[in-house]
């Protein structure tokens, strides 16, 4: 094979790329990231407002990453309970540790401090390299290699190119990959706030028939609030001063925190679910929220991302051989179908369910509503089901 600029390229230095970077880091193939944003903000990123939900998978794929010990022990909270519930109806479909024989159901960490630490477990390998900065203008693949053209007029070769750069990957549509969009019309405001009574580690999911609220517990008093509402109605509650808002929220989880005190910005995020049609094509292949991007209420967004980023480096390696050449059309075909496997049920489940829950209009959907967390506590496959997709217990 010809000499090639590197053996993989990564578009997006994003939490996806820079795990699956670091999950094939040991294998000292030539890696290059190519991010749009400065070396500094992958090294110090910015607070973003997203506090993520982290199944026991992906903290087992984050301790063998490295990446786990290098968030300080106190930003990492835990969710030992979790209530769904439906409207101001006191009925809700719980959830608990307990049952699951754990310390905890799952993991609270900020997006910035994953961010970060995916950055520190990779960014001392020397056959890791970063090129910020740049956004790439064209990519293509052929029978023999792949090929980037960067926005400085660079050309960059390469036998595998990942495309990590967000469910809006403009690379994906560059390949011509179909993708299913569905703009749900809505925009989710997170934020955290200071609360009056203790949390006891439980998390809420209260489901208004205009807008959800989902309350989750985190370390020092803070809990991280996510609300979604209709796109009509973010600029007005943006807007809210933050007595108004945080008497707002208080009210719509009928003060099971008491009183709340808003302690961040306010961070919009449209209500954009992405599924690519094929996560892989000739020499290139998609991950993270490129390949899936996942409507927030379940939770799944970066689990996902970390799982499929695992799957696909197991795969490369599977077929690396000892004078450093692997094949990765036979990786990225076994990658996609596995990985597809496991995110489909997720993503049109979580798309059916925001559907049910946001609509106001059928009756057949509110009796379906109520019906589904009396089915979810007493059938006990069901309840087995779910819990394993919130926790991930055995997938590890
Ligand atoms: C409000 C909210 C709450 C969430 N909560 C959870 C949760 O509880 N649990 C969970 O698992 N997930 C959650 N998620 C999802 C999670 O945040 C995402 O799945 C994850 O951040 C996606 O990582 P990524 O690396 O695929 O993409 P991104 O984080 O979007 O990163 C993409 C990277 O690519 C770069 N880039 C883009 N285009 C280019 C280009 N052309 N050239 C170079 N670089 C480029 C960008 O600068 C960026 O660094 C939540 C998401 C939101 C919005």
């Amino acid at each position: 094979m010809a000499m090639m600029d590197h053996d993989i390229i990564i578009i997006g230095a994003g939490p996806a790329g820079l795990s699956f970077a670091r999950a094939m880091a040991e294998t000292k193939l030539d890696i290059l990231l190519i991010e749009k944003q400065p070396e500094s903000v992958l090294a110090d990123p910015p607070y973003d407002g997203r506090e993520i939900a982290l199944t026991h998978l992906s903290h087992k794929i984050m301790n063998e990453l490295g990446m786990w010990g290098l968030v300080p022990e106190e930003h990492i909270s835990l969710i030992k309970t979790a209530k769904v519930m439906n409207g101001h109806s006191p009925y809700a479909l719980s959830f608990d540790h307990t049952e699951v024989g754990e310390e905890n159901l799952g993991f609270m960490i900020s997006n910035h401090r994953i961010r970060k630490a995916a950055y520190d477990s990779v960014k001392d390998y020397p056959n890791v390299t970063f090129l910020n900065e740049v956004t790439v203008s064209k990519v293509d693949t052929d029978d023999d290699k792949g090929w980037v053209e960067l926005s400085n007029g660079e050309r960059l070769e390469a036998p595998l190119i990942i495309a990590a750069d967000s469910r809006f990957s403009n690379t994906r549509r560059m390949m011509g990959i179909s993708t299913n969009l569905l703009d749900f019309g809505r925009t989710c405001i997170v934020c955290t706030m200071e609360h009056e009574l203790p949390h006891n580690d439980t998390a809420y999911e209260c489901f208004h028939y205009d807008r959800t609220v989902a309350v989750l517990p985190l370390n020092n008093g803070q809990v991280s609030v996510v609300m979604t509402l209709t796109s009509e109605e973010d600029t007005d509650v943006l807007a809210m001063d933050e007595q108004e808002f945080s008497d707002d929220v208080a009210q719509r989880i009928d003060h099971k925190f008491g009183n709340l005190k808003l302690s961040s910005k306010r961070y919009p995020y449209p209500l954009v679910s992405t599924l690519a049609k094929t996560f892989c094509a000739n020499r290139f292949g998609l991950i993270g929220d490129a390949a899936v991007g996942m409507h927030p209420v379940t939770a799944h967004g970066f689990n996902l991302g970390l799982r499929g980023a695992q799957t696909l480096a197991h795969e490369l390696q599977n077929t690396l051989q000892s004078d450093g050449s692997f094949a990765p059309n036979i990786a990225l075909e076994r990658y996609s179908r596995k990985h597809r496997k496991h995110c489909l049920p997720l993503y049109h489940g979580t798309n059916a369910l925001v559907r049910l829950y946001a609509t106001t209009e059928y009756r057949t959907a509110k009796f379906a509503r109520k019906a589904l967390l009396r089915l979810g506590n007493h059938i006990k496959p069901a309840k087995r089901f779910i819990m394993n997709q919130l926790t991930e217990i055995k997938d590890i």
